[in-house]
């Protein structure tokens, strides 16, 4: 059994099922987490990443603005 970072509800899975970097989804909360390191144990969202994934994107549109000028 494995506890959410998020909400802290038990998810029904066992820790040796995991390796590290497998994805899951919290029934409780419906978080995405994936598993960043399984000794100790330790469980990642994916939502925050997400967030950091869409500052990105407005840095890639700058660039098509700059290769217009060219
Ligand atoms: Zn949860």
């Amino acid at each position: 059994m494995v506890t959410c970072p998020e909400c802290d509800a038990e998810i029904d899975v066992e820790e040796t099922d995991l390796d590290e970097g497998d994805t899951l989804t919290c029934d409780d909360c419906g978080a995405d987490l994936r598993v960043v390191s399984v000794d100790p144990f330790e469980l990642e969202s994916l939502d925050e990443e997400e967030e950091e994934e869409d500052f990105l994107d407005e840095d890639e549109d700058d660039d098509e603005e700059e290769e217009d000028w060219k």
